[in-house]
């Protein structure tokens, strides 16, 4: 049930079950009261009707004592004049209205009777016990059935002074006593007698037919014969009876019915009872009316916030809540409008933190592409932009020097110096770290290098002035692409080239991003080759130019993707070190080439191996304990294994770089310089690399002939190295005239097609064999 469904019915239903009960409580109190104020008033009635009775009673004796003191009756009775009598006696009883007159003698003969036939039926039953009462007491009055009909009767004496009879005087309970009686006492009144071997029968009433016929029927079936205290109601009647005796105790009865109506008596409870119910109709309307304009007042406010709040939990933080009023809905509306504002505004600073760096402000990168989608979407291609990444050099320096402090009031202002430099047309975001993203009209002067200059001017960072290095790649809208994600992903490719190429700045070049594909492709595959144990070793033997004998052998790594085709080594080896993963490769060349050097010596060729590391594996500082490892685990002396490191690996890191070379000599394993002369090291440098062997790189061996620089190189490198203690081996040897040459210069040993290109394994004993024999026969 709705709010106000439940409001209204709480309070209709209240207002009608107080004004039910209070109605009920009240009629049923009003009608009880209106019942007994009846049956009081009844019996009220019936004392002042006896009391009526008997003063009429007394009203009679004094009357027909009155009479009864006349001259003439009492002379007539002495003499026993009979007409005189019953002229005197119709007289008097004409004058005082009696029904019935007698005169009885003293032994209770009837003398004389008013009507004339009054007694025809003998002396009534009653008048014994009268005469006899009057007797006593000088004089009585009481209640007979005369002729059937009940009669007051008074006997006095008639004295002449003494007592010479009686008179006896009777007065019908008759309509118009009746009449009389209900005039005086306000109740109907009948009066009933009851004679020997008849049934009781209403001879007097007030009543009119047809109460007046039911009081007959309840006489004449006896149910009023038996008097009763209490008034009662007669069946099929609504009016409230009560019987009361006047003479009589056994078969012969007089009473007398009073009676009231219980309708009339209970007039002024129906009035009252009507006007409840016409308040109880108004009260209810009123509750109701009331009731629905509680509920309206209470429930159109409640239903205003409820939308308001699905408003808002939609996402809409702007919807008016309108309810303004000064009771509890009203605090409650305003403080629905302050969590609106706060959520609005908790919300906002939510999106901006998400969206946005802590320390610069600068939108990130969740937003970039669509930050720059917007700019791009209103571009016109026709005004060209750039899309570039800056990435900071010194950062880490910065904070490792100066502390973190410094590092981020750096970056605060690099933030502000890029925000300034591109414009209020540009756009620039933090990548975080040290990247930062920007876009700028492309002008004909530089925008992008001026961009580079104003972050590597000096910024003042606590208290020191520093300056920063940047380097910075770009794509330019619309040429190298529309889409942000293209224009991100291109400016990425032109840093990551420009850094391999030690540029600063660089833009994306068209073709570069397949190139970087099959890089991408090369990697995976690779890495898929060293997990399947697809690469193989070829070994390129050494031969010393003093003895001519095989002095050792280079493990080559070789490796053909069957959808790449053959790879060359350098060129996924550099790949490998630029991703960083070049220690699964250095690892597995490492086992195969000891797990070979194993299998030879089994068949008791004792070679001894050169292999190739990189830069990155220098770093790793584990290195040599690791390799000791392998070699003992694989039975190989360290005298036997020796690594070959380009001059520029060694100088990436130097410190680190030397450290780790040492450290592999202390363990007897034989450091051989790579490559030597094509890196940006000097000749002055081969006072401090600890190393055993130099060798000399192909491209000063390949072009040597007489009278040329190269021979001038070469000569001096080996002159020098010799000074240093080391041992020179020239690689790229391809023919007998160069050899003799790097002979004539004292070069230790020589390596190249010449001697022979890079052997499988399998395929090495046998050419052994073949060297062996040609050098035994043809001894230099
Ligand atoms: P590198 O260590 O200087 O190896 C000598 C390279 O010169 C080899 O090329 C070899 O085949 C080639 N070569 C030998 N004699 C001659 C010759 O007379 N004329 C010419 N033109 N070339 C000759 P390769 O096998 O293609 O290897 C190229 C480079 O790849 C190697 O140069 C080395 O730096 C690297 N590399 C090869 N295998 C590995 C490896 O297992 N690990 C690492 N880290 N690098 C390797
Ligand atoms: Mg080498
Ligand atoms: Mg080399």
């Amino acid at each position: 049930m709705s709010l106000r469904g439940r409001v209204l019915a709480l309070l209709v239903g209240l207002v009608l079950v107080t004004q039910v009960a209070t109605s009920l409580a009240v009629l049923r109190a009003t009608e009880r009261d209106a019942q007994t104020g009846a049956v009081e008033s009844l019996r009220a009635a019936g004392r002042v009707f006896d009391r009526l009775l008997a003063d009429r009673e007394a009203r009679l004796q004094s009357t027909v004592e009155i009479l009864v003191s006349d001259f003439g009756l009492k002379r007539a009775v002495a003499t026993s004049d009979l007409p005189t009598i019953e002229s005197v006696l119709e007289n008097h009883g004409d004058r005082i209205a009696a029904d019935a007159a007698l005169m009885l003698a003293l032994d209770g003969r009837v003398a004389a009777a008013f009507p004339p036939g009054a007694l025809a039926a003998g002396l009534p039953d009653g008048l014994h016990p009268l005469l006899e009462a009057a007797e006593r007491r000088d004089g009585a009055t009481g209640l007979i059935l005369l002729g059937g009909a009940p009669h007051q009767i008074v006997v006095v004496p008639i004295k002449a002074p003494l007592r010479i009879g009686w008179v006896c005087m009777g007065f019908r309970l008759d309509d118009a006593l009746a009449a009389e009686l209900r005039e005086l006492t306000g109740i109907e009144v009948s009066f009933w007698g009851r004679a020997e071997g008849a049934r009781a029968a209403a001879v007097a009433s007030t009543l009119a037919s047809p109460e007046r016929e039911a009081l007959q029927g309840a006489l004449a079936a006896d149910e009023l014969a038996a008097f009763e205290e209490r008034p009662r109601l007669l069946p099929g009647s609504d009016s409230l009876t009560l019987s009361i005796p006047l003479a009589g105790r056994d078969v012969v009865r007089i009473g007398a019915v009073l009676q009231t109506s219980l309708h009339a008596a209970l007039a002024s409870y129906r009035e009252l009872r009507a006007e409840l119910i016409l308040l109880f109709a108004a009260g209810v309307v009123l509750a109701l009316g009331g009731a629905l304009a509680t509920a309206r007042g209470i429930t159109r406010p409640v239903n205003q916030l409820a939308a308001v709040a699905r408003r808002i939990a939609a996402g809409d933080y702007l919807a008016e809540v309108e309810v303004r009023s000064n009771d509890e809905l009203g605090v409650l509306a305003s403080s629905f409008r302050a969590m609106q504002k706060a959520i609005a505004e908790r919300e906002a600073e939510i999106l901006h933190r998400a969206s946005h760096d802590g320390l610069t402000g600068l939108p990130n990168r969740t937003v970039v592409e669509a930050g720059l989608e917007s700019i791009l979407r209103e571009r016109d291609p026709s005004h060209p932009l750039e899309v570039g990444i800056v990435d900071l050099e010194r950062l880490k320096d910065i904070n490792s020097a100066l502390g973190q402090e410094a590092g981020d009031s750096v970056l605060r202002a690099v933030a502000s110096r890029l925000s300034q430099g591109v414009g209020g047309s540009g756009f620039v975001a933090r990548f975080g770290g040290d990247e930062f993203l920007v876009a700028l009209e492309a002008r004909d002067g530089d925008g992008c290098q001026a961009l580079l200059r104003a972050i590597e001017a000096p910024i003042r960072a606590e208290a020191a002035l520093v300056r920063l290095r940047a380097s910075a790649g770009f794509a330019r809208f619309p040429e190298d692409g529309s889409a942000p994600a293209d224009l991100l992903s291109r400016a990425e490719l032109a840093l990551a080239r420009g850094k391999a190429e030690g540029a600063r700045l660089s833009r994306y070049q068209q073709g570069s991003e397949e190139a970087n594909q099959r890089r991408i492709a090369i990697l995976s595959a690779l890495e898929r080759a060293i997990a399947a144990d697809a690469l193989c070793l070829h070994y390129q033997p050494k031969v010393s130019l003093a003895t001519g004998r095989v002095v050792g052998v280079e493990a080559l790594v070789r490796w053909t993707d069957p959808e790449l085709g053959p790879m060359r080594p350098d060129e996924f080896v550099a790949l490998a070190e630029q991703a960083g993963n070049v220690r699964a490769l250095t690892d597995w060349v490492l086992r195969e080439a000891l797990a070979q050097q194993r299998r030879w010596a089994v068949r008791g060729i004792d070679l001894t191996v050169a292999v190739n590391l990189s830069a990155l594996d220098l770093c790793d500082r584990s290195l040599p304990a690791i390799l000791s490892g392998m070699l003992l685990a694989a039975g190989v002396p360290s005298a036997r294994f020796g690594v070959e490191v380009t001059e520029s690996a060694v100088m990436a890191d130097p410190e680190l770089g030397f450290r780790l070379l040492q450290d592999l000599r202390e363990r007897g394993i034989a450091v051989a310089i790579d490559d030597f002369g094509t890196g940006h090291s000097s000749l002055a440098q081969l006072k401090t690399l600890p190393a055993d062997t130099l060798k000399i790189d192909k491209a000063f061996i390949s072009g040597l002939r007489e009278g040329t620089a190269d021979e001038v190189i070469v000569r001096s490198a080996i002159a020098l190295a010799h000074m240093r203690g080391l041992e020179v081996v020239a690689e790229g040897v391809e023919d007998a005239a160069c050899q003799a040459m790097l002979a004539r210069f004292h070069c230790d040993a020589v390596q190249g097609y010449g001697i022979s290109r890079p052997l499988p394994a399998a395929d090495l004993p046998a050419w052994l064999d073949r060297y062996t024999k040609n050098d035994d026969e043809e001894p230099t």
